[in-house]
């Protein structure tokens, strides 16, 4: 999960230096930077996006009730896994 979030984080650093480096090199002619700047600037968004998403599905996870042995407990679950105790609400 943390290698894919720095993957995402190297492609938007990537993106913003090409783009910095696009309106350098065409500051001459701002009318024709704006069509491939804003697309850039959208894929930023997109990637941002992802990235934050990213960031919290873990935390999503950790949230997770778990076992008096420490076992993350599924929903589903009717007895923990680990240690075979009763995981029913009504017990
Ligand atoms: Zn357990």
């Amino acid at each position: 999960m943390l290698i894919l979030a720095a993957v995402v984080l190297v492609t938007v650093v990537a993106y913003n230096s090409w783009l910095y480096c696009w309106g350098r090199c065409t500051l001459e002619n701002l009318t024709r930077l704006s069509l491939p700047g804003g697309l850039l600037l959208a894929g930023n968004g997109v990637a941002l996006a992802i990235l934050i998403f990213l960031k919290m599905a873990p935390t999503h996870r950790l949230a997770l009730p778990r076992c008096r042995c420490g076992v993350p407990i599924e929903e589903d679950w009717r007895f923990c896994g680990h240690c075979g105790a009763d995981l029913k609400k009504d017990a």
